[in-house]
């Protein structure tokens, strides 16, 4: 018989090290971009809750997946100075006030992602366009609505997803930004991706991959 409780501590450990890995090793690149446009430190803040979050693992994967994704956006909002702490914590904390009790299926999983997008929206003042990891996590949230609807091959759904992911990181490198340190710099913003664009491509990219790859997170 296959134990679900053991099956979902597995994923939220392989999601846990996965993105931790992940944060890990682009930290150089992360810090780069941000050195571009701001105080390049995007690499350190991410890696410093990244590392807060996978300290508490054994925690976490104790817990249903809607208490997780709450106490790791917690951390990320204690543990990060800087603005990407708060942004991913509102996130977090966003995705989890949709999470379902139980298992999660694609359309509670497209909730929870507007949930969490509306609420890094609400604690940035900010939307698309303006040079933000918005700017990768509104086409991503938007194509997983409409395939909710429309797709049932998981492999194409991941496929869109990376595709939007990475489009939308492509698309900050020519916009100028008017959030954030990077706005500080007004047009010299501009013909430079974003860190935080980056970051959250990253780590959608390799969340793709862990639910693609292993059967504890289907
Ligand atoms: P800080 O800018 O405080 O040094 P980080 O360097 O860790 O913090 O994170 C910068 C990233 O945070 C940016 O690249 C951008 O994607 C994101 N960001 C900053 N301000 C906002 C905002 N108001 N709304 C959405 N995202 C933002
Ligand atoms: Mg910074």
């Amino acid at each position: 018989m296959i134990n679900i409780h053991s099956m979902k501590a597995q994923c939220i450990n392989l999601l846990i090290t996965g993105t931790a890995t992940c944060i890990e090793e682009h930290r150089e690149l992360l810090t780069e971009l941000d050195s571009k446009i701001g105080d390049a430190d995007h690499g350190i803040n991410m890696l410093r809750g990244f590392q807060a979050i996978l300290a508490i693992s054994p925690e976490l994967s104790e817990l249903n997946f809607g208490e997780a994704l709450k106490k790791a956006g917690m951390t990320m909002l204690m543990k990060v100075g800087g603005a990407s702490g708060p942004l991913y914590g509102s996130l977090l904390i966003g995705m989890s006030k949709a999470t379902p009790q139980e298992e999660i299926n694609l359309k509670e999983f497209v909730v929870m992602l507007e949930k969490g997008v509306d609420d890094v929206k609400k604690r940035g003042k900010s939307d698309v366009g303006e040079k933000t990891m918005l700017d990768v996590l509104v086409p991503v949230s938007l194509q997983l609505k409409e395939d909710a609807n429309n797709i049932t091959d998981k492999e194409q759904l991941i496929k869109n997803i990376i595709q939007q992911a990475e489009k939308g990181l492509e698309a900050t490198r020519l916009m100028q930004a008017t959030k954030g340190r990077a706005s500080f710099l007004g047009e010299r913003s501009i013909g430079h991706l974003d860190p935080g664009a980056m970051s959250i491509c990253l780590l959608i990219k390799t969340i793709c991959n862990i639910i693609n790859s292993n059967k504890e997170c289907t």
